[in-house]
């Protein structure tokens, strides 16, 4: 097994060859694909983390095998599949069962990416590595929460979530590097902020022709336990923005989010337009930016009332 690292002349991008993970060439029949539309019809805008919903097609080479309340992505690829966030536990049986659904073999998946480290995205990822047999990448935060299974003191909800079965993590990326399996290639952008290590993720999906930017934005909510305040962490809010700007330049013209309620994929799907819309990234980025000013502004009312 092993890992090329390549740093193309004047790009800061490193590509990782990670061709031989795969543990066998990925062969499949075309599968019977629902459409987004179909997939409205079992779920409905704010669905419960582990109902089953059928999986769909999103773009090309890109499916949706999540749950209804949850997302997971897969990249199928010529030599081994993609697959970002695994679910709950409880929710991993089911993004297994929607892949195989489509035709495709777990053990084809060769890599394994997360958006962030809460277990309603990441909690079902050690039954999915088993299944699989895939590397697990992640970021460096997220990482040492996923090996262990427990929340680290810097997420705003630390203390406020079960432990995770732990996870072995075969590698961690950093912002802005590509990631490449076969004739695959995904791109992490940092997206600190609703934890420290949350990660989004950015590749180019074709239809014959028809290619698109798609984007895997992370939740980036401002939510916290109740001690803890964005305002005591400068450094934090400062990279918290950095990514939420990096998403809004990022070219993108389907955005997905891990919670599809976050970016009203069911309203989405069901418009005539459907998911495409080249400016939904920096919507979202900016409607995240909103609640921030309006957190930290609520902080300080908060401690001038003290
Ligand atoms: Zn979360």
């Amino acid at each position: 097994m092993s890992v090329r690292r390549i740093l193309p002349a004047g790009l800061l991008a490193i590509a990782v060859t990670l061709s031989a993970y795969a543990t066998e060439t990925a062969t499949h029949s075309p599968p019977v694909v629902a459409t987004g539309a179909e997939w409205t019809r079992h779920c409905t805008k704010w669905d419960k983390w582990d109902k089953p919903g059928p999986p769909y097609r999103i773009h090309g080479d890109t499916y949706y095998v999540g749950t209804c309340g949850i997302a997971a992505i897969l990249i199928v690829g010529d030599d081994g599949h993609i697959l970002i966030d695994s679910g709950t536990k409880a929710g991993a049986g089911i993004v297994k069962r929607n892949v195989q659904a489509l035709g495709f073999s777990l053990r084809d998946i060769g890599l394994l990416l997360s958006s962030h480290e809460h277990f309603d995205h990441v909690g079902g990822m050690a039954k999915l590595q088993q299944s699989t047999g895939a590397r697990v990448m992640t970021s460096k935060a997220a990482a040492s929460v996923m090996a262990s299974g427990k929340d680290a003191p810097g997420d705003p909800q630390f203390g406020m979530h079960p432990p995770m079965a732990p996870v072995h993590v075969d590698g961690t990326v950093s912002d802005g590097e590509t990631l490449a399996l076969g004739n695959l290639r995904i791109t992490a952008i940092a997206t600190p902020g609703h934890t420290p290590g949350a990660l989004s993720w950015q590749w180019e999906s074709c239809e014959a022709d028809q290619c698109r930017m798609l984007v895997y934005a992370d939740s980036l909510s401002p939510v916290s336990g109740k001690a803890y305040r964005f305002g005591d962490h400068p450094d934090y809010v400062a990279a918290y923005r950095a990514g939420l700007e990096r998403l809004a330049t990022a070219q993108c013209d389907i955005l997905l989010t891990p919670h599809p309620s976050s970016s009203g994929m069911v309203e989405r799907l069901s418009s005539d337009t459907g998911l495409e819309n080249s400016s939904a990234c920096a919507s979202y980025a900016r409607s995240i930016g909103v609640r921030l000013d309006k957190r930290l502004a609520r902080e300080r009312a908060e401690n001038d009332g003290r």
